[in-house]
């Protein structure tokens, strides 16, 4: 028997925790966490611990699927390879502009480039995108307007030495559970918690101050917060003066939000908005936690900013302890948007419609006709297969059959398109969609990098081979370029695309696969070989080309959808700690399904006896999209008139419910997290 240990990283949330793979005679039959990594010191939360499970199913994909009058027959590689090749050509042939493609958050640094560069370098296309357009886009975009960057300002380690932390739209203990070890570090050194959510939720339960609010009014009471801390002239005059500019834009815009005000629109009692911003304001070092509860609306560039604005009025940028932190939901959702997976972006967060970065990828690439337009995003890729303009699609280990909003709306989409494309590990929702499937390896069978939510790259090391005869997603599209006859496709190894994501990546040049195999991994920016890594961003100048940090005043806009006597309730949805985004690989964990085996609806303990709802009654959630049936919990720990739904469950999909109506102006994000809902038994 042979019993090995190989160190690589977890696959689910952006903590980026290390662990190590256990094999038996080469067979994935555990995971021991990694005692020496700097994030997670030894530690795992359950779906770290069971994230082997879902590695050997039976139902993995192990061979190539082609459908032929709707059902799926196994297929040759070279049989499935040739027709995505010849269709991809024909449809380039056409209009390049009428394919496009989905990388994913769950694929390595790698793969994502390699996906991009493809769309753009071969078909001519950008129209490539991926779920952190329904996640963290408006962290990029309100970001970048600021800072003059679009990522987590510090490292996770230094939130335990934080003196107060501010979490907002986000439930972090269930979200990302080895950050939460931190923050109750930091509580057990004295720092003040204070957390708004709607929900009790368990993050919300340890906080010194708890401010409920209404979903959607994040804009109102952080600008509230702010009005306070300048009323009170606890404002950092000297960063501000030295530091930004723009300040008395701001406070023109903030004097009218009072908390008093503020609690009309918001509904958090406004004693509350004071003692939390004064609470901020006087802290050594605060640190603001954000996740999708800021993002996922249709102002969420304007909440991330308002995050920006609150941070640099209290001078807490560029040092430790402090900071912006959008905590980012996937293991690799950093790092497919630093790899360009974004259809305003190249690597490095150089801007598609810049002609100096359209030229130098266009050298790099050996290609002529890139385009200085941004492409589609994810929701627009949707509507234009749905008005018939896109005709085909490829998806790289993707779900939107789950994960994306209005999924009736989805389904009408790719069903509409005439050649669609899934690379996956199992036949997903979406996958069963596809004209032809394609199998991938999964997490522990391929080597690579990923990029942990606080910029952290690191290296992950293959452990077993793939089933049958799945391939590792790279390989799978070079295969497929080079039946194209294209140039700059021939890799042999994850380490061969590094070499070139590094010369074209101005954050990731200084890294190498040597400096990477160490359980630190490197922080980026990393210019060069010589350089340790940036932890902290900002500490000097900000990334905006004077080096000031921008104020954006921001002003409340009405949400979406409001309550109305059809749908009286404000339905918002998340994540719960045992599943993980479309479920797809949690829920083919025994462990982890035998949780929480299915969705459920939160509603308030009083709304439901109003209208007679007991715990554990199947009841009817419906919004203008559709409905779903699906089983209530009753609880107090809810804000009356708002219901929860978890996204994880196909079945229930709470997805079936939100909107892609209408989008964030600057990051394209939907409604996602207000949507006017009834409910009945
Ligand atoms: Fe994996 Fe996140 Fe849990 Fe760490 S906290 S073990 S990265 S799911």
């Amino acid at each position: 028997m042979k019993l090995e240990y190989i160190p690589t990283v977890c696959p689910y949330c952006g903590c980026g925790c290390g662990l190590n793979v256990v094999t038996i005679d080469g067979k994935v039959e555990g995971v021991e966490p990694w005692k020496r990594h700097p994030l997670n010191e030894g530690k795992l939360c359950p779906k770290g611990n069971f994230s082997y499970q879902f590695v050997g199913r039976d139902d993995r994909l192990t061979k190539p699927l082609i459908k032929e009058n709707g059902e799926f027959r196994e297929a040759s590689w070279d049989e499935a390879t040739s027709l995505i090749a010849s269709k991809l050509e024909e449809y380039r042939g056409e209009d390049p502009d009428s394919l496009a493609f989905l990388a994913s958050a769950r694929c390595t640094n790698e793969e994502n480039y390699l996906l991009q560069k493809f769309a753009r370098a071969v078909i001519g296309t950008q129209n490539v995108d991926h779920c952190a357009r329904l996640c963290h886009g408006p962290s990029v975009a309100g970001l970048a307007k600021t800072f003059g960057s679009g990522a987590m300002t510090n490292s996770i380690s230094d939130i335990e030495e934080s003196s107060c932390i501010f979490i907002i739209g986000s439930n972090t203990a269930e979200q990302h559970p080895l950050i939460w070890r931190r923050v109750l570090r930091a509580k057990a050194n004295g720092a003040k918690l204070i957390v708004a959510d709607p929900r009790v939720s368990p993050t919300a339960k340890m906080a010194d101050i708890y401010l409920p609010f209404k979903p959607g009014t994040d804009v109102p009471l952080m600008n509230a917060m702010m009005n306070v801390i300048i009323e009170e002239g606890l404002e950092d005059r000297e960063f501000i003066e030295k530091r930004t500019k723009d300040f008395e834009k701001l406070k023109e815009t903030v004097k009218n939000y009072k908390p008093e005000e503020a609690e009309k629109i918001t509904l958090t009692p406004a004693d509350k908005i004071r003692e939390a911003a004064i609470e901020y304001a006087k802290a050594d070092s605060a640190a603001i936690l954000f996740a999708m509860g800021i993002t996922q609306h249709i102002t969420g560039t304007d909440n991330v900013v308002s995050t920006a604005n609150l941070a640099m009025l209290t001078g807490n940028v560029g040092k430790r302890g402090a900071g912006v932190n959008p905590l980012r939901g996937q293991n690799n959702v950093q790092g497919a948007c630093d790899m360009g997976a974004l259809s305003a972006f190249y690597p490095g967060y150089q801007k598609v419609i810049e002609e100096d970065a359209t030229e130098k990828m266009s050298c790099a690439w050996g290609c002529s006709d890139l385009k200085c337009t941004p492409g589609l995003t994810v929701v627009e890729m949707m509507n234009a297969a749905a008005e018939g303009k896109l005709k085909a699609m490829y998806i790289m280990g993707e779900n939107p059959m789950v994960s994306d909003p209005d999924i009736q709306h989805v389904k009408e989409s790719l069903e509409n398109l005439e050649f669609l494309v899934v690379q996956d590990i199992f036949l997903t929702e979406t996958a069963e969609l596809a004209d032809v499937v394609l199998p991938a390896s999964a997490w522990s069978e391929k080597n690579g990098t990923y990029t942990s939510t606080e910029r952290r790259v690191q290296y992950i090391r293959k452990a077993a081979d793939a089933p049958g005869e799945a391939k590792d997603d790279w390989q799978i599209i070079c295969e497929i370029a080079n039946k194209m006859g294209a140039d700059g496709f021939k890799f042999s190894s994850a380490e061969d695309i590094f070499e070139e994501i590094r010369e074209v990546t101005p954050q990731y040049a200084g890294m190498n696969p040597e400096r990477l195999v160490k359980p630190e991994g490197l922080h980026w920016p990393c210019p060069d070989e010589t350089h340790p890594g940036t932890p902290i961003l900002h500490t000097e100048q900000f990334a905006t080309p004077d080096g000031l940090g921008i104020f954006f005043p921001v002003e409340y806009r009405e949400l979406a959808e409001t309550p109305d006597s059809e749908y009286p309730f404000i339905l918002t949805t998340g994540r719960i700690i045992f599943h993980y985004h479309t479920g797809t690989m949690t829920r083919r964990s025994e462990t982890l399904d035998r949780e929480v085996p299915t969705g459920f609806v939160e509603i308030n303990d009083e709304d439901a006896l109003e209208l007679g709802i007991k715990n554990g009654d199947m009841v009817k959630v419906k919004t203008r999209r559709g409905e779903i049936e699906i089983t209530a919990r009753v609880t107090p720990e809810i804000m009356k008139g708002v219901l929860f739904i978890p996204f994880h469950f196909a079945e229930c999909a709470a997805n079936m419910l939100t909107s892609a109506d209408e989008l964030d102006p600057e990051a394209k994000m939907p409604e996602l997290k207000v949507s006017a809902a009834s409910i009945s038994k």
